[in-house]
């Protein structure tokens, strides 16, 4: 990249709620100069359009809507001086830290002591599933159908059907009822909810919603406008079964079905990505294989409360103002894997010789009577163990290893 070229200590790319918790800890930790970079217009990030309550438990010890979190953390930004741009996007990153911004300004580079990835995750769509039939109006993604509900006020449909259980589809479930819309059902192709349990209960089985298990949309008919989906069962490999088919006429239908971390700066970066995750690989500090480059929130890995993306911000943050003030981590790096049932791990690697580490796991399927346990993979050593009563892939979950570590590690989970 050519050009003069503008410095800061930390750079945060994205002003959701991991940006902005990185931001304000960067600073607090004892960066200079903190420039957080946002494309929207607003800071927030995908809280803006979550109008619902049920944020904040952890962060803030109360629940809040997501707008309201969003304005706080954005309040708390105020009060420090931490440069904020929004309506500004970048464009490129390279490996020694130089951010190419676009901005009412034009475009200009900036150098930075460290960099913190934050820039969230997009939703997949009808072709990344690749549902056959007419391509009409009417399908949406339900992040896109939050968005024009809650942000411009638009009506989606009449009649819906929702693909896939995550939990943003079964909350904007509740919503459509909430707008007058017919739900006609929830299909999840697996044999369990991707959604948290509470908003199972809380969107679907309160509001008489049927979520049918083990099923999936086939076909999407209609010309212009949606008409009909086809709805099918599935055998265990989740192909349809055939002679299950039914036809269920709706207007609408709502894409539920698995986000993906927004990574295209990394990979321009260079950034070591996991296939677990699709987020950067990390160690303890959240620093990707790039030097000086730390990612945090959606686009590290998906979260299903924006209190743990907050709190991977506050520490992504941290981290980076000690680096940006020349700190470096020691030499040898210790591995760390998923083992038995268990979907992945985070970080994935650790500073040989580092205690008090807190890793986040996600089960591969439901598991009731769990015991999960962290172990050394020459001594056969057991750092840490916990129990619990049922397991479930929606749910991230946290287990702590307080002796220093001295040997690759694996994480399993037995019934
Ligand atoms: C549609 C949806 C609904 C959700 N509903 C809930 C809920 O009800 N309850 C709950 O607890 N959690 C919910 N979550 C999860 C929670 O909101 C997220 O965990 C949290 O918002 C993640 O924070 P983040 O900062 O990592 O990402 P985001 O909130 O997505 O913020 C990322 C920001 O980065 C910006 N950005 C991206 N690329 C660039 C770039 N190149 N340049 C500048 N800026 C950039 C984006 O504009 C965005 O503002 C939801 C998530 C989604 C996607």
């Amino acid at each position: 990249m050519k050009g003069p070229v503008e410095t800061c200590d930390v750079a945060v790319i994205g002003g959701g709620p991991a940006g902005l918790a990185a931001a304000l800890c960067a600073r607090r930790a004892g960066a200079g100069t903190v420039l957080v970079i946002e494309r929207e217009r607003a800071l927030g990030g995908i809280l803006n359009q979550c109008v619902h309550d049920g944020f904040g438990l952890f962060l803030y010890k109360e629940t809040i809507s997501g707008p309201e979190y969003a304005e706080r953390l954005a309040e708390d930004v105020a009060r420090e001086p931490i440069k904020v741009e929004t309506g500004a996007m970048v464009l490129d990153l390279s490996p020694d830290r130089v951010l190419r911004i676009n901005s009412r300004e034009g475009y200009r580079l900036v150098r930075a002591g460290a960099v913190v990835l934050a820039m969230g995750c997009r939703e997949r769509t009808r072709d990344m599933i690749e549902i056959p039939g007419t391509r009409p109006a009417g399908v949406f993604t339900a992040g896109l159908a939050q968005n024009l509900v809650n942000l411009r006020n638009l009506r989606v449909g009449n009649e819906a059907v929702i693909l896939g259980s995550g939990d943003i589809g079964l909350i904007m479930a509740r919503r459509l009822v909430f707008e007058g819309i017919k739900v006609k059902g929830v299909f999840e192709i697996l044999p369990w909810p991707g959604g948290l349990e509470r908003n199972v209960r809380q969107c679907l089985t309160d509001f008489g919603i049927p979520l049918e298990l083990g099923a999936t949309v086939v076909e999407i008919r209609g010309r212009d406008r949606v008409e009909s989906v086809v709805v099918s069962g599935v055998d265990e490999a989740l192909a349809p079964l055939p002679g299950t088919e039914r036809i269920i006429p709706c207007d609408t239908l709502l894409l539920s079905v698995g986000l993906i971390p927004e990574n295209e700066l990394s990979k321009r970066a260079g950034v070591e990505l996991s296939p677990f995750t699709g987020g950067a690989v990390v160690d303890e500090r959240l620093m990707t294989s790039v030097p000086g480059v730390f990612s945090c929130g959606n686009v590290l890995h998906i979260h299903d409360v924006a209190d743990w993306a907050s709190f991977e911000g506050l520490a992504a943050g941290e981290r980076a103002a000690r680096y940006a003030a020349g700190e470096r981590g020691p030499g040898r790096t210790i591995r760390v894997s998923a083992g038995t049932n268990v979907k992945y791990v985070l970080p994935q690697l650790l500073t040989a010789g580092t205690g008090g580490v807190e890793w986040s796991f996600r089960v591969k399927r439901p598991v009731r009577g769990a015991r999960i346990e962290v172990t050394g993979k020459t001594s056969g050593r057991v750092y840490a163990r916990k129990k619990y009563a049922r397991l479930l892939p929606s749910e991230l979950q946290k287990i702590k290893v307080q002796a220093a570590v001295d040997e690759d590690l694996e994480v399993t989970c037995h019934e």
